[in-house]
This record gives C-alpha cells, structure tokens and sequence, in this order.
C-alpha cells in the first residue's frame, strides 16, 4: 500500500471513529435526558409517597366486630356507618368501642389507645376542690339541702339504712346562670373528700359527636376508679331535653346520649361511693325522663340571690380585697337588685380595676360606684358585663 492509499485508509477509519462518536454522544445526550426525566418522576413518586404516609386520617368507633374479619365503623363528625374488612391481626384486637383512625377508603391505619382518647378531654377531674360551703353566699338552705342529698349518704351511709329509704339517686340543681350551681357540687366534694369529676352536656354534643353515649360510660367507670367521687353533669337541658319531633341524626345521637345516661343511673344501686349531681339553667326543658324516682330524684332550685344574699356575697368576694374602709355593702346589695353571684364577683373585680387604674392600692366606695356606673352603662347598651 503506497503512502498515500494508507493515508486515505487513516483519513476513513478516523471519519468513521468520528461518525461513532458522534453517534455515541447523541446517545449519551439522551441518556441523560432520561435520566432527568427518571430523576424528576421518582422526586414525584417520593413526595408523593410523602403525603401519601402524612395524611390525616379520620377518626372513627368499632361498632361492631363480625366474622370474615370485617367490622362495622362508624366515623366520627358525620356519623357515616361503614362495613370494612381489617386484616386478621386486627380483627383479632378490635373489640366494639375501640377508637381507631382510619384512612380515605375507610382502611383502619390503626388502633388508637386511651392516652388519645377525648375522656381526659371531655371530663374535668380535680381530686379535691378548693371551693368551701364558706365560700357561697345566700343560698344557705340549698347548701343545707345539697348536704343532706348528697354529703349524708357518702359520709354517713349507716343513718339510711337504719332508717330504711333509699338516698337521694341524683340531684339536680337549677336556676339562673351564676348562682353557684358549680361551687356547690364542688364544695360537697371538698367537704367530702371527693374526687370531682365534670362534664358538660353541651361539649358531648357539640364537641364529642357520635362519641356521647361513650363518654357517658367512661364518666360512671372514670367515677368507680376513683370512689368516692362526685360526678358533675352541667348543662345536662343539652342531652336531656324533651323529645322534638324533629328526626335528624344529630337528634337521635343526643337520644342516645341520655338513653345511656338513664340506664347509667337505673344501675346505680351497686356503685359504691359515688353521687351524682346535674345543673341547668333551663328546667323547663328537661324531659320528663330524667326527672323519675331513681333518677334526678332531689330537685334544688338555686334562686338568684335575695337582699341578704347579695350583701353576703359581695363580703365573700371582697374578702381578699384591700378595702380602705368599711364598704356599705348593705346598701350595695341594695342596688344590685336582680345580679347573680357571678356578677357580684364581676362588680368587686371592677371596682379593683378602677382603684389600679388610679394608681391605688386600696379600694374605695368610690370604685364600687364607679364600678356599678359602668356595669349598668354596659347593660343598658347591651354590651356584656366585663368577667376578668
Ligand atoms: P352556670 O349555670 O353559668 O354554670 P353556676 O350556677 O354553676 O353557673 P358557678 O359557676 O357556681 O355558677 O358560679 C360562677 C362564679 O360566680 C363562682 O366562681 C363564684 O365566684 C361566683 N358565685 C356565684 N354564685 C355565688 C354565691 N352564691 N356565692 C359566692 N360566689 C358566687
């Protein structure tokens, strides 16, 4: 081969190297393209797997366990009953009542335990409470008649059965808002060493839906684990009201609410030391129901306070106060016709605010007047009386 057909042969092979890398490069190129785009779905897929494992789940109860691993729930907030299957450890662990959270298509994620359950947020409990018989005014025969009702059968079981009645089931007190309803049930507690279990009726159906009938159980079991107790069911008009005509699901869970709470009672013979006491503002609503022998069977009308009462009050409520003379809480009482013993608290925290609003140290009859000035300029503007 002369030197020029060799150089010729090199001048190809290297044109075809080219070619090739050419070729290569074109395909590396799109390679990484690819590659990008590979990258980009999979940052996808893992965010996406992300939200999939974050998501919130839905709350709901075990209604029911049935065979074939599949249980009947019911959600929490809309009350919707569905039938899911669990897998067989599950079913093996779930039991009616459970809570457990479950996902979008209703799969149970898992079971939730008691630490998260709405219990402790529903129910208020205070070993003993700070509030003495000392400490409310002017109600001094519904404190005579709360003790008789409920401190005797706890302190003194013996005098009943010697005597041969049955105490008093539950005590129900009503009357205006403000008038120591609560301080009652609580100072009975106090003087009994009680443990005080609250519960408002208008949080089970407002805050709790679906779970009212639940939290009624746990309360009488919360009660027997910490005997003697006190149980406290405030606003009970909002799970006992007479029966409306209306049908709506909201309605039927409030029925079921109270149902559980007046078989709750019915069996209460057995429980041991503890008493039940409810409160209302709105007597004229309750149903009947509730109201039978064996039941909310001692009424107490808390009133609002009278002459007397109110200038007791208004001594209790100032008794911590840097008074600089001797208030006339008589003729105060005088003019504070028609407040309740909320608003007499309100009236004495006032008249404190105006002594420190002037720099002082003391309290002056000046800022109770000045106190009963604003709180009567609120009322006739509808503007609410200030509760520090
Ligand atoms: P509600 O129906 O609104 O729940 P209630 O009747 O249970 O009201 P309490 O919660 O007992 O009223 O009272 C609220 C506050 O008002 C008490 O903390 C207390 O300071 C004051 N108060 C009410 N009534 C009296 C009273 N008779 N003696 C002294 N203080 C009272």
């Amino acid at each position: 081969m002369t030197p020029d057909e060799r150089l010729d042969a090199l001048r190809e092979h290297f044109e075809e190297i080219v070619a090739v890398h050419d070729e290569l490069a074109t395909q590396l190129e799109a390679a990484r393209e690819r590659q990008d785009e590979l990258r980009e779905n999979v940052d996808g897929l893992q965010r996406e797997n992300e939200a999939l494992k974050t998501s919130s789940l839905y709350i709901a109860t075990v209604e029911e366990v049935g065979d074939d691993e599949e249980v009947v729930l019911k959600q929490h907030g809309n009350n919707q009953e569905v039938l899911t299957d669990v897998s067989p450890r599950l079913a093996d662990e779930l039991e009616a009542g459970d809570r457990v959270a479950i996902n979008d298509s209703f799969a149970v994620q898992r079971v939730l335990d008691d630490e998260t359950d709405a219990r402790a947020q529903a129910m208020q409990v205070t070993k003993k409470p700070a509030v003495t018989y000392a400490d409310i005014g002017g109600i001094d025969q519904q404190v005579r008649e709360v003790r008789e009702a409920v401190e005797d059968p706890l302190s003194n079981p013996g005098q009943f059965e010697q005597v041969g009645i049955e105490p008093p089931t539950g005590v129900l007190l009503h009357g205006p808002p403000g008038t120591g309803k609560t301080m009652l049930a609580k100072a009975v507690a106090n003087e009994t060493d009680a443990t005080f279990i609250k519960m408002a009726g208008s949080e089970l159906v407002q805050k709790f839906i679906g779970e009212g009938a639940r939290l009624v159980r746990d309360l009488f079991e919360l009660a027997e684990e910490h005997e003697p107790a006190i149980i406290f069911i405030d606003e009970i008009d909002a799970i006992a009201s007479k029966r409306t005509e209306s049908k709506t699901s909201g309605d039927a869970e409030v029925q079921r609410t109270m149902m559980q709470l007046l078989s709750e009672m019915d069996g209460f013979e057995e429980r041991g030391d503890i008493s039940i006491i409810a409160a209302t503002n709105r007597f004229d609503m309750l149903d009947g129901a509730i109201l039978r022998p064996g039941r909310f069977d001692r009424l107490i009308e808390v009133p609002e306070p009278d002459h007397e009462g109110r200038t007791r009050i208004l001594e209790i409520h100032t008794r911590g106060m840097n008074l600089a003379e001797a208030v006339a809480f008589d003729d105060l009482a005088e003019r504070t016709e028609g407040f309740s013993g909320a608003e007499l608290e309100s009236l004495c925290t006032e008249a404190g605010m105006f002594a420190i609003r002037e720099g002082r140290t003391e309290v002056r009859t000046e800022d109770f007047e000045a106190a009963l000035a604003k709180i009567d300029r609120e009322e006739s503007t509808g503007t609410p009386v200030a509760f520090y």
